[in-house]
């Protein structure tokens, strides 16, 4: 089943729909915020690049051609190149999960997972890389056999077993993060395994000062390297923990009620102090930790379910497990911890000036809070099985006249005739003539978006127009 909900141009402020349970209304911002360009993202990519460059030049200018004459020399300067790669991939890993607020705002926190995922995978190789070409480069050398080598590596060179340590955890998290594997796992116990990486810098630190080739003497390289290591260190003692505290004691968040929206979602509305001054896109999500019995030890990815209104917050939750089903029993005055706000998906980052929103099922909810702060004339289509799993429906048709937006509510499994012909690239192209002109903001489950990205490009939209949340990081 298909069914527009036509919409009327015109009014640009209003309060939200009154609900039950009494919640304060409040007034929906008309502002549509400024639009925020890849350059710091750009920017954030070429110091990146810049930092890695850095680190291996010194290698380079130590590693003269006439000094590769022998297989076993040119094996250990290919070792000593991939150890100063993985020991910059290591720090730029920990700077990403730092949660430093410039790197969220530059690049955002959905990226930067994507970033951490794809250099995690090449701090792999590297570390390999490092570790066997070191071996029998060094073998060769000492004209030993690569095991003898091992013993000597372990028995006479400081701090290598710790390196050998560091390595060893490595892999582990490198194993785990496999997605097979780490969707096989609780999500606790592969993210209590993911911290550990914490302790590879610490146990991989010094054998680099005391056995790098180009790091144990006293100079500018070594001091280059300790003052990137004081940086990595000071962002992450800054994300995690300064910038959190001051967040949360400036805001002091508390639940204020918890509103079933269907048997199988709640919202939770949130006051505080000096919401008016809380700086938050609609679309961004927080880390959400309940300090309730039971939940207080979990911190929670959910997106707002609604725009930044000065007076109140909310997030609309989905129960798919156990600490989504606690959430339900939150009481009101229930203190929070929240880390963010973070992620790009929201109006600031279109790249046009009309939108195609997509949704499904629970995805509805950061684009819900996005459509207050799109320019007029979005457009949305909301994907769900069933008519009672429409989220919010109210306000969405509230919004839809409020915002001049057209929203289609496409009702049925992904075989019906409707929900077929909508998700095709001429039914979409019907829809929305001008598709191909629009960025389209896209959110729902892995199904519904992989197709919608086919149907997309198919349609020709750019992929630098096309904006996704996966409700994964
Ligand atoms: C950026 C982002 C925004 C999200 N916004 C919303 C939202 O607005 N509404 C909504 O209903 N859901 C949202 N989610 C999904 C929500 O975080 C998970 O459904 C929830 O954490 C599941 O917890 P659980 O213990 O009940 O379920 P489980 O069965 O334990 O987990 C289900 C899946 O959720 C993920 N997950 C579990 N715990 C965590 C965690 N601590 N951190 C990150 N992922 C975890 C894992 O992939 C896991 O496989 C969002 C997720 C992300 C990444």
């Amino acid at each position: 089943m298909t069914y527009p909900r036509a919409h009327a141009a015109g009014r640009r402020t209003g309060t939200t729909p009154s609900r039950r349970g009494g919640r304060p209304a409040a007034d929906v911002r008309p502002l549509v915020p400024p639009r925020r360009g890849p350059g710091g993202r750009r920017l954030l990519a070429a110091l990146l690049v810049v930092g890695l460059l850095a680190s291996v030049l010194p290698w380079w200018l130590d590693t003269p051609a006439a000094s590769l004459r022998t297989t076993a020399a040119t094996v250990t300067a290919a070792g000593r190149i991939s150890g100063l790669i993985a020991g910059y991939l290591l720090l730029v890993q920990v700077l990403m999960m730092s949660r430093l607020p410039a790197l969220e705002r530059w690049a955002g926190g959905e990226r930067i997972a994507r970033w951490h995922r794809d250099v995690g995978a090449t701090l792999l190789v590297a570390v390999l890389a490092h570790m066997s070409l070191i071996l029998v480069g060094y073998a060769g050398l000492e004209d030993n056999s690569v095991l003898t080598e091992a013993g000597v590596l372990l028995r006479d060179h400081e701090n290598m077993v710790a390196a050998f340590a560091a390595a060893g955890i490595l892999m582990l998290v490198g194993l785990t993060s496999v997605r097979v594997i780490r969707t096989a796992l609780p999500y606790e116990l592969w993210h209590a395994l993911h911290l550990s990486s914490y302790l590879v810098l610490l146990l991989g630190f010094g054998h680099q000062f005391s056995n790098g080739a180009q790091l144990f003497r006293p100079g500018p390289v070594r001091t280059f390297w300790i003052a990137m290591y004081a940086l990595v260190l000071a962002a992450l003692l800054w994300g995690r923990v300064v910038a959190p505290l001051a967040f949360n004691l400036r805001h002091r968040l508390r639940v204020a009620d918890v509103v079933a929206e269907n048997p199988d979602t709640i919202s939770i509305y949130l006051t505080g102090q000096r919401l008016e001054r809380l700086e938050l896109l609609g679309g961004q999500f927080f880390r959400w930790r309940f300090l309730a019995r039971g939940c207080w030890w979990q911190a929670h990815p959910f997106s707002v379910s609604a725009a930044a209104n000065g007076r109140w917050l909310r997030l609309t939750v989905k129960v798919v497990g156990t600490h989504t089903a606690d959430l339900r029993d939150l009481d009101p005055g229930t203190r929070v911890w929240a880390a963010g706000p973070s992620g790009t998906f929201t109006a600031a980052h279109r790249t046009r000036e009309r939108a195609l929103l997509i949704a499904g099922g629970s995805g509805i909810t950061p684009i819900r809070a996005m459509l207050e702060e799109l320019p007029p004339g979005a457009a949305l289509i909301y994907r769900v099985r069933t008519p009672a799993d429409v989220l919010l429906h109210r306000e969405l048709d509230w919004l839809a006249e409020a915002r001049d937006t057209a929203i289609w509510y496409v009702v049925g499994s992904r075989d019906d005739p409707g929900p077929r012909q909508v998700m095709s690239r001429d039914g979409l192209r019907r829809l929305v003539p001008d598709v191909a002109r629009r960025d389209v903001y896209l959110c729902g489950p892995p199904g519904l978006v992989e197709q919608s990205l086919r149907v997309l490009r198919q349609a020709g939209v750019p992929r630098r127009q096309i904006h996704v949340a996966t409700f994964e990081l």
